[in-house]
């Protein structure tokens, strides 16, 4: 069975290691793990340059969370690190002050620029570092060109969306974001293969907007999203009306869409009508909504979807199994 999952970080990497959780019961190797295949395409969108370094947030908390190595408390950066460099970074008054590299964390990051220093691409760097952590995934960046997301502001400037996010947690008005280079990208090798050959494809509680609108951007994946014989479940990042951590609810509002499970439904929309999902997970906190999206032909479910450890992920991955053996 191989399962691909399209994911930002903190959401997705939850999602994930509940899924692994589950399929180490329902599919089990013997070894403690699963004959399950998972494959994680990530959001590389959020990646910058800082301290001549090249960090790639949502590969690196995935790579943390899915190899046991990630704060559980923030849901990114490494367990037991210190801010050593970071600070005394910030007395040259250079990089961003504001964005903390923890002193572990920032070892991958000098790995990773040596990796690509010495020409590998950023899929190649990313199976150097994988392999230190023995991931139990398949993991692929979304890209190996640089797309960056941008926020073009109320005054026209354009700002990193790591600055709009950190620094100034999304307050200053936004117009749109822009995805700087994405014309020219392509999907990373793998990519569009890992979707098309998959069993079952999950869209997790990820930002709907910059993790997994930005890896549907990039020219081909949506259309093999489109068209892959794989049911596709998405599960809402949106619960009662607010996104269960950061500013989800700014990002939506800037391309218009409610911060409603419904809405954020409507706004993936279904294949049948052209959309890149074919069911619906949604909080049990938002089982109002379900009846509204069934009348408009979703396949649709309330569950508990709130991942506060790693058997209630597991929880919400068999709630979109349940899902996956609904579909036709
Ligand atoms: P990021 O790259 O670290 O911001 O992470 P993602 O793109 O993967 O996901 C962030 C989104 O996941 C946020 O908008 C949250 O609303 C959502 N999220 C985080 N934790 C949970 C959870 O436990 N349950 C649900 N349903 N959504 C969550
Ligand atoms: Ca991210």
């Amino acid at each position: 069975m191989k399962l691909t999952v399209l994911s930002g970080g903190v959401g997705g990497a939850r999602f994930t290691r509940g899924l692994l959780a589950l399929l180490a019961q329902r599919l089990p190797d013997g070894a403690g793990g699963t004959t399950a295949q998972v494959t994680v395409i990530a959001n590389t969108g959020d990646d910058l340059w800082l301290h001549g370094v090249r960090v790639c947030p949502d590969l690196d908390t995935l790579m943390y969370t899915l190899g046991g190595a990630v704060e559980e408390s923030q849901g990114w950066g490494r367990r037991d690190e210190s801010r050593r460099v970071s600070d005394d970074l910030a007395h040259y008054g250079l990089g961003w002050e504001w964005f903390t590299l923890g002193d572990l964390d920032l070892a991958t990051h000098l790995a990773r620029t040596e990796l690509l220093r010495q020409g590998l691409t950023l899929s190649a760097a990313t199976v150097h570092l994988a392999q230190r952590w023995h991931l139990p995934v398949r993991l692929l960046p979304m890209s190996d060109d640089a797309v960056e997301t941008h926020v073009e502001t109320a005054d026209g400037q354009l700002v990193h969306f790591e600055e709009w996010w950190v620094r100034w947690r999304a307050s200053l008005p936004a117009r749109r974001f822009v995805q700087v280079g994405l014309n020219g990208a392509s999907p990373a090798p793998g990519v569009l293969e890992a979707i098309a050959e998959a069993d079952v494809l999950v869209v997790p509680p990820s930002n709907a907007v910059v993790s997994v609108g930005t890896i549907l951007a990039i020219p081909g994946v949506r259309e093999v999203v489109a068209a892959t014989g794989a049911p596709v479940v998405g599960v809402s990042p949106i619960i009662a009306g607010a996104p269960v951590r950061g500013m989800l609810d700014t990002c939506l509002a800037t391309i218009g869409v409610a911060a409603e499970a419904a809405a954020v439904a409507r706004h993936y929309g279904r294949r049948a009508q052209g959309g890149v999902l074919d069911a619906w997970l949604l909080d049990t906190a938002d089982a109002d909504a379900v009846p509204g999206l069934a009348g408009e032909g979703w396949l649709v479910a309330a569950a508990p979807t709130l991942m506060t450890d790693v058997p209630a992920a597991a929880g919400v991955a068999e709630a979109v199994l349940r899902l996956v053996d609904r579909l036709p």
